[in-house]
């Protein structure tokens, strides 16, 4: 699931050789639990966080949108 919302966030080019980015999981790797860390280098985890940032602000632009045209019926 996080490799997924990964994905939202960077894009489905965000692969990586290693870690939760891997293309490829295989069921070893979840029966022995080497799931090989975040596998996030530290720009990509950066860049996580102003996509969240920046989502966050959208949501909360919209919200006040919906709440001031609800005010205004
Ligand atoms: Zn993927």
């Amino acid at each position: 699931m996080a490799h997924e919302i990964v994905h939202m966030l960077m894009g489905a080019g965000s692969h990586s050789d290693y870690g939760l980015m891997r293309p490829k999981w295989w069921s070893e790797d979840f029966r022995t639990g080497n799931l090989g860390g975040s596998g996030l280098s530290p720009s990509a985890v950066d860049l996580i966080r102003k996509e969240m940032a920046k989502r966050v602000a959208m949501a909360t632009v919209a919200n006040r949108v919906v709440v001031r045209g609800t005010e205004e019926q």
